[in-house]
Order: C-alpha cells, then structure tokens, then sequence
C-alpha cells in the first residue's frame, strides 16, 4: 500500500542529513560539552556551530539562542520567565484564544497563581486585530504573546504589527513560531519579538530539542536550576546530537527557502483546487492568502473529521483533524471555535500539511482517493440531503 504523510504540522521525517549531523554524538564524540579535555572540548565546538545555524536562520546573535527540550518548554520559559522576572511591575498578560496548549496552558496556570491573562479574539479567519492588543493594554501589562503561525489553520498573524505596538508601548513581546521558522522567511528583529520559541522536529529535525530566542537585555527568570550550562539560563548536560540536529535542520531549511516555499504552495493549491473541483460543500477554514504554504485545513459538511481521517489512514494516507481527544470524547477545535465556526463545521474539518518530502504523485493519490471516501460517509450520513 502506498504511504502518503501529510501530517507535517504534528511532525516531521527526519532529513537524513539531520541524522548523519547527530550520529557522532551517540558514537564517539560522547564527551560532556562542559569537560575540559578533548572530549568535551569537540562536542563545545559543535554546540557552538550549531547556535550559529539557528542564530543565521533567525536573523539573530548566536548569544541570543538558549537550546531547550523543544517547543513547550521554550513556551513555557518565556511567558513563566517574564511573568516571574518583571511580576514586580505588573501581573497582565496578553494572548489569543488560539494559541498553542504550552502557550494557552502556561497561561492558566499564572491565572491561577494571581496574574490576570487577556484571551484576545480572532475574526473568521483566525487573525488577530492589532488594534485589539493595542486596546488591551493597560498600566500593569508585562507580557503580549501571540502565535506567528497557527499550527492547525496555517494562519499567519500580523506579528510585525503587533511587535510594533508592543516596542511603543515598551512592553516585553513573545511569539510562538514553531510552525513558521524555517518554512517562511523571517527575521526575528524585522518581527520586534524579544523572545521567539522554536522547535526542531517541526522542520525535520529531531524530537526533543528546541529553542528560545532571547533578544539582548530582555528580562527573564531561569526555569531550571542546576549547572551553569546555557549561560546560567538553562541548566542540565546539553542534548548534544538533538542540538546539532537542530543546527543542521535550521541549515538546510535555510537553503533555497523561498524556492521551497513556492513549491509547497503549488503542492497545497494542488491539492485544495483538487478538492474543491471534485468535492461539493467544501469550506476553506483559515486565511486563503495570510496563511502557512503547507497548510490547507477545511471542513467536509455532513462528515466527520474524525470518521475521514480514520478512512484516509486505511488507504495509507495520514491527515490530522486538528482537533484534541479529551478522555475519549471528541472536543471539537478550540482554533476553529475561536473563529466563529460553528461545532458542527468544526468537527467536519480535516488538515492536510505538507511537507519537503511530499511529492505531486502523492497529491494526485489523495485527490483520487479522498473524493470515493466522502461519497461513502455522505451517503450514510444523516447530514447529507445529497
Ligand atoms: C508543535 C508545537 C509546539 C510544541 O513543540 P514541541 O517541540 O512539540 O514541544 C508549540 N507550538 C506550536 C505552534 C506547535 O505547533
């Protein structure tokens, strides 16, 4: 049976360059990076070159990159880390209803300890308005932080925008850019973010292993306590192979991006003109332009995503609903709900994410496949009037 992974924004395949760039550290160069000696003094040497890479792709100063296990916990240190740094000054934070769990959830648990949180809406098609940020700003405001991408729409946010009236009104700007970096240009100065949070298996590198950019003079508590590692930000033995992972994932997304970009969204308007040739009643959700070049997420009505998704996994194709399984009952998308959709149009939704691997012979299978599996659910649909 054919294979087709089009589930980019869960995951991405490792490029094996990636793999070969980690090898050496589970092999011989085991060293700690912190050891004097040869041994450690080559995997230091590595860190370092790795740092370089990301600060490169970000557009930043190789001191301004701290290594952390991933997406969540860079979520997590930055708004953690303001709200404890400045929470003499104030004890306000800004976000949006559709941010990511490490975000959203960083966020409860402050609420719960004393701070205030400002949960902003999104319009129809899942964008943030400026002038709402600018409006929810008040003297005891610490912290905005909003998404660039949104991991289940694709929808991109007026970051620019936004950072901008965060440096006027001189307040700390985090932004979640997991699913942009390294799949559209940027450069973090250009966004006015002090702090950007990324992650390497987003972009076919390994699990486990990310980053936070902390732009020069931005204040910031320490999560974790132990050694000096990070510069005194972030303690614990580096994750050597996941770092120069990283690095090297941050390369090669680096190389002929814009080209790549252009490719992906020929691939995505393929496969959504496809769709909406062969298929009726089929809603586009999230920004047709403002959007991510891999991501298409639209609603099937009378369908079940869920229901879809299971029957495309049987012809070997892999999609996502977007939507979180909440102890065996199926909640409907907490993004797609924000954006005024009603529950029934969000539980008929499915993503589709591309990714540098997927190739047009993939696009054309989904397109021959997915239409045949609708035509069955619709028809035993109480839903479909046909
Ligand atoms: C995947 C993702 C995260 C979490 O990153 P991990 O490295 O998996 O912890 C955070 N934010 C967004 C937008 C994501 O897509």
């Amino acid at each position: 049976m054919k294979k087709v992974y089009l589930d980019n924004n869960a995951t991405t395949a490792l490029a094996p360059e990636v793999l070969e760039a980690m090898l050496p550290f589970y092999r011989e160069e085991f060293g700690n990076p912190s050891s004097i000696h040869a041994f450690g003094r080559g995997v230091r040497v590595a860190i370092d070159e790795a740092r370089e890479e990301v600060a490169k792709l970000l557009g930043a100063e190789p001191g301004e990159v701290i290594f952390t296990s991933g997406g969540t916990e860079a979520d997590n240190f930055a708004i953690k880390g303001v709200a404890y740094a400045c929470q003499e000054y104030g004890r306000h934070i800004i976000t949006s209803t559709i941010e990511h769990p490490a975000v959203l959830n960083s966020c409860q648990y402050l609420e719960e300890r004393g701070f205030r949180v400002t949960y902003l809406p999104v319009n129809g098609q899942g964008l943030v308005d400026p002038e709402d940020v600018g409006k929810a700003i008040d003297r005891g405001t610490i912290l905005i932080t909003i998404m660039h991408a949104n991991n289940e729409t694709g929808s991109l946010q007026p970051i620019r925008e936004i950072g901008k009236i965060a440096q006027e009104r001189g307040i700390c700007f985090h932004t979640d850019a997991v699913q942009s970096m390294g799949k559209v240009p940027f450069q973090v100065k250009e966004l006015g973010a002090n702090l950007l949070s990324l992650s390497a298996h987003k972009i076919h590198g390994p699990k486990g292993v990310g980053a936070l950019y902390l732009k020069k003079g931005t204040k910031l508590h320490p999560l974790l306590h132990g050694g000096h590692h990070e510069r005194g930000w972030r303690a614990g033995t580096e994750n050597a192979a996941g770092i120069a992972g990283l690095g090297r994932a941050c390369g090669l997304a680096a190389q002929g991006l814009p080209e790549e970009v252009q490719r992906l969204a020929a691939l995505r308007d393929r496969l959504e003109q496809g769709i909406q040739e062969k298929i009726r009643q089929v809603k586009l959700n999230g920004h047709p332009t403002k959007r991510l070049p891999n991501t298409l997420n639209c609603s099937f009505w009378a369908i079940e995503g869920e229901s879809l998704m299971i029957n495309l996994d049987l012809e070997g194709i892999a999609v996502s609903t977007g939507s979180a399984c909440a102890s065996g009952s199926i909640n409907p998308s907490h993004v797609l709900l924000a954006m005024g959709i009603p529950e029934e149009i969000c539980r008929s939704s499915l993503r589709f994410s591309l990714g540098r691997f997927n190739t047009v012979e993939e696009i054309d299978y989904t397109l021959e496949v997915l239409p045949r599996i609708v035509d069955r659910l619709r028809k035993m649909s109480p839903l479909w009037k046909g």
